[in-house]
């Protein structure tokens, strides 16, 4: 580490320390959920940074349990009720959906760290945004649509139109910016392809994804970046711990924003801390670690040491664009939770869905995972993309992962237009169980 990225880095946890001990300060006071919490730990005044690797994790079940035990809103709030006016629920993809509350403040902070989004991916002003997806409870796009106002761009919103009609709102307002996840950009591009649209040649120059995994797999972004002739960006958030994953243009690297959150990683088998690669590290490395995230701005409604259940490879700060923020490469790799075990192989469905991508010419899929007398098995069903020769296409998905993961998953083709799309994030896994 240069003398330079050093001092840099010195001040950064400078910071932290500052920020996370005035949280701590009113959390421990006034914060029912963590006063218990810390209290039982043993700590009766508020923790400092240096205490930090002393608190319990904070997990989604446990938050969950909470807001059933203390309905309607649990008690992970630091302030009186009437001061909160937003509340926002996790797409449940995983168990009962969590509710999260903000006040003005938090809510500004949560805009804020989207700002830190836009600003990596080189979006101004002037550029004209277009969020493309149905407004509902799900936060990510609100934040992603306020925050773009406020940066002083056009931002258009795309709930309740067809893939169509939003086709049409890119080029009648042309649109410069594409927020959207990776499953639902990929459904543009194939919805333009079916009606003879050229999303390649269009007023689109970047792109913007985030809410799944995806937009840091390469082949992924290889597709998008073709089929819109934009630079691709990768985004990371959640509802319960705001937007802390941000890009910088170099490479697949997603920034963590270490400014307003601390991140720690960790083997999800042993539980252990593990220390953040050395930049550069390859991809034959095999590392995936878990994220473990603490927000210092959300005073209203924080994270402490959260499992976040996303999954990647941490490195150290390095990166060459220059920041002196440790970054993911290649982004957010899964979920923990949607881990499955096949014949001792770990296997998460982005893997899969990446070696898919890497592969081409799947207009879509579904894959069963079936729990049988203890054993899983995993099926899939693709669409060929128009043209594709189906047979082909079935032997080298088979063949790529019997290689890749040494599993024999058989595929079956599936009619043209037979299987699901999504809108938002896709589902394309299911489990059976008898
Ligand atoms: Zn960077």
């Amino acid at each position: 580490m240069t003398d330079r990225l050093a001092r840099r880095r010195q001040r950064l946890r400078a910071r932290q320390a500052d920020r996370f001990g005035r949280m701590a300060e009113q959390v421990h006071v006034h914060n029912p959920f963590y006063r218990a919490k810390w209290q039982a730990a043993g700590f009766d005044s508020p923790p400092t940074l240096d205490d930090l690797t002393d608190l319990p994790f904070t997990t989604k079940a446990e938050l969950a349990g909470d807001q059933d035990t203390n309905p309607p809103r649990g008690s992970n709030l630091t302030f009186p009720f009437d001061r909160y006016v937003r509340v926002h629920r996790t797409s449940g993809t995983t168990g009962k959906p969590l509710r999260w509350f903000d006040t003005p403040a938090s809510w500004q902070w949560f805009l804020d760290c989207w700002l830190e989004t836009y600003r990596g991916a080189g979006v101004g002003p002037d550029d004209r945004v277009f969020v493309a997806f149905g407004f509902g409870p799900f936060v990510g796009f609100w934040t992603a649509f306020e925050a773009a106002q406020q940066l002083g761009c056009l931002v258009m919103p795309g709930g309740h139109l067809s893939t169509e009609q939003r086709l049409n709102v890119i080029r009648e307002e042309g649109a410069t910016v594409l927020v959207a996840t990776p499953t639902y950009a990929l459904r543009l591009l194939e919805v333009a392809r079916e009606l003879d649209v050229d999303l390649a040649g269009s007023s689109i120059e970047r792109t913007i994804h985030g809410g799944e995994p995806g937009a840091g797999v390469p082949a992924v972004k290889r597709q998008l970046a073709e089929g819109f002739g934009a630079r691709v960006f990768d985004h990371a958030g959640a509802t319960e711990v705001g937007a802390w994953g941000y890009p910088c243009g170099v490479g697949e690297h997603l920034h963590v924003f270490e400014e307003e959150f601390i991140v720690e990683w960790l083997d999800r088998t042993t539980g252990e801390l593990l220390p953040p690669l050395d930049p550069g590290a390859r991809e034959s490395d095999p590392s995936l670690g878990e994220l473990v995230l603490t927000n210092l701005g959300r005073i209203g409604s924080p994270v402490v040491r959260y499992r976040s259940g996303d999954v990647g490879r941490l490195c150290a700060a390095g990166c060459s664009c220059g920041r002196p923020t440790v970054y993911l490469d290649g982004g957010v790799r899964a979920r923990a939770d949607d881990m499955f075990i096949v014949r001792g192989v770990n296997v998460y469905p982005s893997s899969i869905d990446a070696m898919i991508r890497e592969a081409g010419g799947v207009a879509e899929y579904r894959a069963t995972v079936r729990e049988r007398r203890q054993m899983v098995e995993v099926e899939l069903e693709v669409e060929p993309e128009p043209g594709r020769e189906a047979e082909v296409l079935r032997l080298g998905l088979q063949d790529l992962f019997q290689r890749r993961l040494s599993l024999r998953i058989p595929v079956r083709i599936a009619a043209t237009g037979s299987l699901p799309r999504y809108e938002l994030k896709a589902n394309r896994f299911t489990l059976e169980r008898p």
